[in-house]
């Protein structure tokens, strides 16, 4: 009989959790096989996907908080492996992702390992972040390829900016094993399928009256009719 799925931080497997924070405006396949080929490739026990209530790095999302945490809902409906976390959509402060691990950090405890999940495009602005030199102290950071950003092999370290690229040589590791291996402090760069699809993407298409039927779950897509988002 298949286990039942460990909840996190209440289970007795000590694996490492991997995060995904974003605005999912609205979630996309692209940020579905990020959550699943990260898990398996980095050995996650899990992947909890977090919607930002209100991102500080960007214009505010055209859908509201609520619903794109519904999308996210909806999004990974009936697969055990993947899990959403409301906190930055409830809380009232900016949706930073140094105020979150601080949050997780203390529901998981000092040992277990998280693992933040980001794109090449996000990894690229992490210098920009609030404290982002504390996130290698609450969480090791895993980074996927994206299209249109330069694949690990060819801008790693060297055409990152020097305090990235310097993090990078510290910290890079290409083995899963040493995130499971500590709590946090690698850099791990995966590769996963190339998917060009973006939320900017999704919306672009309704709000030019097209489809975006196969590049977002049809639930979602269901949900966007019905709440008539991104018209
Ligand atoms: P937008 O087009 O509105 O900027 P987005 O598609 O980039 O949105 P976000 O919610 O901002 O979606 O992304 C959340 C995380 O998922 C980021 O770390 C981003 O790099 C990553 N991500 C999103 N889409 C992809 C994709 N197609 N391939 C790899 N990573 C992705």
């Amino acid at each position: 009989m298949k286990p039942l799925p460990t909840e996190p931080g209440t289970g007795s497997n000590a694996g490492p959790i991997g995060l995904l924070g974003g605005t999912f405006d609205p979630i996309h396949f692209g940020h579905l096989r990020l959550a699943v080929e990260a898990r398996e490739a980095l050995g996650l026990v899990n992947v909890c996907l977090i919607p930002a209530g209100n991102p500080p790095h960007r214009d505010t999302p055209m859908s509201g908080a609520d619903h794109r945490l519904a999308m996210v809902e909806l999004a990974i409906a009936g697969n055990p492996d993947l899990q959403v976390d409301d906190g930055e959509v409830r809380a009232t402060q900016k949706s930073y992702s140094v105020l979150t691990l601080e949050r997780l950090r203390a529901k998981f405890g000092p040992a277990r390992p998280l693992v933040l999940i980001v794109g090449a495009d996000a990894f690229n602005g992490l210098p920009t972040w609030h404290r982002w030199e504390s996130l290698f102290e609450l969480a090791h950071v895993a980074v996927a390829n994206r299209p249109g950003f330069a694949p690990h092999e060819r801008c790693w370290p060297g055409e990152l900016a020097p305090a990235l690229a310097d993090a990078c040589r510290r910290r890079l590791t290409r083995e899963a094993s040493d995130l499971a291996s500590a709590p946090a402090g690698r850099i791990m760069p995966f590769d996963m399928t190339p998917l060009a699809i973006s939320a900017s993407l999704v919306r672009d298409l309704i709000r030019a009256g097209h489809s975006p039927r196969y590049l977002v779950p049809d639930t979602v897509l269901d949900y966007i009719d019905l709440h008539q988002l991104y018209k």
